[in-house]
């Protein structure tokens, strides 16, 4: 069967289960999109304002998925042919930086001397080599050491509209950053004055990225689902959110598994292996789509303890629910009110400002 297809369908059930559980609203009815673009289920509900033309709303999904579709043209490490995938085969000595992969390129540069490396669009030797998506196996320990050698800020020269390799065998990845960016191109258009015609809000459920625009006709707070990790179609609580955007990184997302060993998709770019650092996921919730997503990835990477010390630091501007592997809930001070635990299964930390 069609790897791809299978990997389509699984990341569905992610994405259900990531989840926008949106109250109905009064007046016209919202419409759900599902299409497939950047490797991942995209999930799109439109609420149209009263008197909304529907042809109109169908117009608006089939553009927010050319939007996609381009922004994944230009990101993707893994089609054939892109500027990066073409960059990264040594095709083209350079990458040039448009909009898009300049925002990419500067949110991750940002991120990774922030956090010391726990977010690193340097890593694609690395995630190259452990082929997740495609089903592993588990490279050999000096494949590992070999892939690492190629990795790190030093194996690039990054300028004001370009980037070049210092070490040929280097590659750029941004797994973790592109589908936050590319929601936040959605955001850009769904808020504009043509798509805001027709709708009052949208929300955007893309491969472990939220995205909210517009808001509710009955001016509630969207809510958010947050998962179970251990459960695809079960959540731990929901977020009340007006606006902005919510990305996970979790170990459920894409993996696979060796002789009973889960190996997930999330890589510590000093052991060179699946990040082990306590947590099952984090959620990053910010106002900006591909810091919210290089975040999350942070976040997850530095375990419990180090994510609420970046949190401290007022580095950046965001808040977080991390799940960790004994079942508990830590959301950051300013989800008090905001965060709810839904689920027994989990018991919200001390320190923790949910209810
Ligand atoms: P996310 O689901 O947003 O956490 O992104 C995970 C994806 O980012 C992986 O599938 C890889 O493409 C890439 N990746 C893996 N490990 C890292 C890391 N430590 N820093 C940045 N990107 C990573
Ligand atoms: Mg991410």
């Amino acid at each position: 069967m069609n790897m791809n297809f299978c990997r389509g369908i699984t990341v569905f059930l992610l994405c259900a289960a990531l989840l926008l559980s949106l109250s109905g609203c009064a007046g016209a009815e919202p419409k759900e999109y599902y299409f497939f673009a950047m490797d991942t289920v995209v999930t799109l509900r439109l609420i149209p304002k009263p008197g909304a033309d529907q042809a109109r709303m169908d117009e608006i999904a089939a553009r927010c998925e050319g939007i996609l579709i381009e922004a994944e043209r230009e990101m993707s490490a893994k089609d054939d042919d892109t500027p990066v995938s073409r960059f990264n085969a040594g095709e083209d000595a350079a990458l040039v930086l448009t909009p898009l992969i300049g925002e990419v390129v500067a949110v991750s540069l940002d991120v990774s001397r922030k956090t010391g490396g726990a977010f690193d669009c340097t890593l694609g030797a690395l995630v190259e080599l452990w082929n997740v998506s495609g089903g592993g196996p588990v490279p050999a320990q000096e494949d590992i050491r070999e892939a690492l050698s190629h990795t790190g800020e030093g194996c690039f020269s990054f300028s004001a509209d370009e980037v070049k390799k210092t070490d040929p065998d280097a590659r750029l990845d941004f797994g973790g950053v592109g589908k936050g960016a590319a929601a936040a191109l959605l955001v850009d258009y769904l808020n504009s004055p043509e798509a805001g015609e027709t709708l009052a809000g949208a929300v955007v459920s893309l491969g472990g990225n939220v995205a909210l625009a517009g808001s509710k006709p009955d001016g509630s707070p969207y809510m958010v689902g947050v998962r179970d990790p251990d459960d695809p179609g079960g959540l731990i609580g929901t977020l009340a959110l007006e606006s902005g955007f919510v990305a996970v990184s979790g170990d459920y997302e894409r993996y696979f598994e060796e002789n009973g060993v889960r190996y997930h998709h999330i890589l510590g770019g000093k052991t060179g292996v699946p990040a082990k650092s306590g947590l099952r996921s984090a959620a990053a919730v910010a106002s900006d789509g591909a810091l919210a997503d290089a975040l999350s990835t942070a976040l997850f990477v530095l375990g419990e303890d180090g994510a609420l010390a970046l949190y401290e630091s007022g580095l950046y501007d965001f808040e977080a629910v991390l799940v960790t592997d004994d079942g508990r809930v830590t959301a950051t001070p300013g989800l008090g009110g905001v965060f709810r635990l839904t689920n027994g299964n989990y018991v919200l930390s001390e320190t923790s400002s949910g209810s």
